[in-house]
């Protein structure tokens, strides 16, 4: 049986931090999809469509990973997928007691399903999405912390920002 892990995630935007987790979890399971959250209740600075397009481009080709969006609950969304396995990366402790509750309440729903967590790579322990699009509003370079790919639809996403008077 092919043992399928979902990880997913709002990706807004996709770091480092979330490649060495996906990187790490290829070495593990024989499929990893990348699944974007489309949560109409949380406000993103990328749009569902434009996270996914990224996740897309960044992995595309990599062997036994696969890119998807999802709505609604997870575990129903995992089972769907064949997966049996819900991957998630842990950085700090503050991380740990979200990822507790939200490991536990799955569970609940699904008992069959679990909950694996992976340590960050050190290097990436201090890599958040929200710090990241905090530097590039200041003009700083987030080049150590997101592919090239993100670090221009960041800029040009604030420039489109500034000039439109939203920022
Ligand atoms: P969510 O809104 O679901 O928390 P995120 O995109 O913020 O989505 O994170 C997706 C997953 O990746 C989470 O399990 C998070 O803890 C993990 N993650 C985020 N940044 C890192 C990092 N630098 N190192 C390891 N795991 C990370």
């Amino acid at each position: 049986m092919e043992r399928i892990a979902v990880y997913p995630g709002s990706f807004d935007p996709l770091t480092y931090g979330h490649l060495n987790i996906i990187e790490r979890g290829r070495l593990i399971f024989d499929k990893i999809i990348v699944a974007v959250a489309h949560n109409i209740s949380k406000k993103t600075f990328f749009d569902f469509e434009e996270r996914l397009g990224i996740l897309r481009e960044v992995l595309n080709g990599i062997d036994k990973v696969e890119v998807d969006g999802f709505e609604g609950l997870l575990v129903e969304y995992a089972k769907r997928k064949n997966a049996t396995v819900i991957l998630r990366g842990i950085r700090t402790v503050s991380d740990f007691e979200y990822e507790f509750q939200m490991a536990l309440a799955n569970k609940m729903l699904s008992p069959s399903m679990e909950t694996m967590f992976m340590m960050t790579d050190a290097k990436y322990s201090y890599l958040s999405s929200s710090l990241i699009k905090e530097i590039v509003h200041f003009g700083g370079s987030v080049s150590s912390m997101v592919p090239p790919l993100v670090e221009k639809k960041l800029r040009e996403k604030f420039e489109k920002m500034q000039k439109g008077g939203i920022i």
